[in-house]
């Protein structure tokens, strides 16, 4: 339900400060702290629930709802041009609180955001034996 070592539990108990921008019965938003971009917001679970792996059905709705809501107001209110939804599962992953939540990050036509991946054409057999064990 909840870990009181756990720093968006320790948010949603109300034990620590953060800045609430949407809530309902399954998740709390808030802003990030350390934001990509103008308008960087977290949406979590309100139970504590690990990662992608872990969440149920229920809570996975809600989630990805409330990050659509809070998408359009970025566009709506801040001007935002598009919109990232990010989830990272996993140390790998660049994961560092390990309480499911969803990055909305508005993105912005002259923001300087650039992730370190830089898209190139794969090896297709690679390709084609990883569908073959995702199939
Ligand atoms: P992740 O790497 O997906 O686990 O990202 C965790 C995010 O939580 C980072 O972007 C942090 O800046 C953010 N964060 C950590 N502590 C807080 C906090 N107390 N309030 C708001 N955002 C936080």
């Amino acid at each position: 339900m909840s870990d009181p070592d756990c720093i968006f539990c320790r948010i949603i108990a109300g034990e620590i400060p953060a800045t609430v921008i949407d809530q309902d019965e399954r998740t709390i938003a808030f802003m990030d702290i350390n934001p990509a971009t103008r308008g960087h917001a977290l949406v979590a679970t309100r139970e504590h629930v690990r990662d992608l792996l872990d969440i149920g059905p229920e809570d996975l709705a809600a989630t990805i709802t409330a990050a659509q809501r809070l998408a359009r107001r970025m566009t709506e209110r801040l001007g935002a041009d598009g919109i990232n939804v990010l989830n990272n599962t996993g140390a790998a992953s660049w994961q560092e609180v390990f309480h499911y939540h969803l990055h909305v990050i508005p993105r912005y036509h002259d923001d300087p955001l650039r992730l370190p991946w830089r898209p190139a054409p794969g090896d297709p057999d690679e390709i084609a034996v990883a569908a073959e064990a995702l199939r």
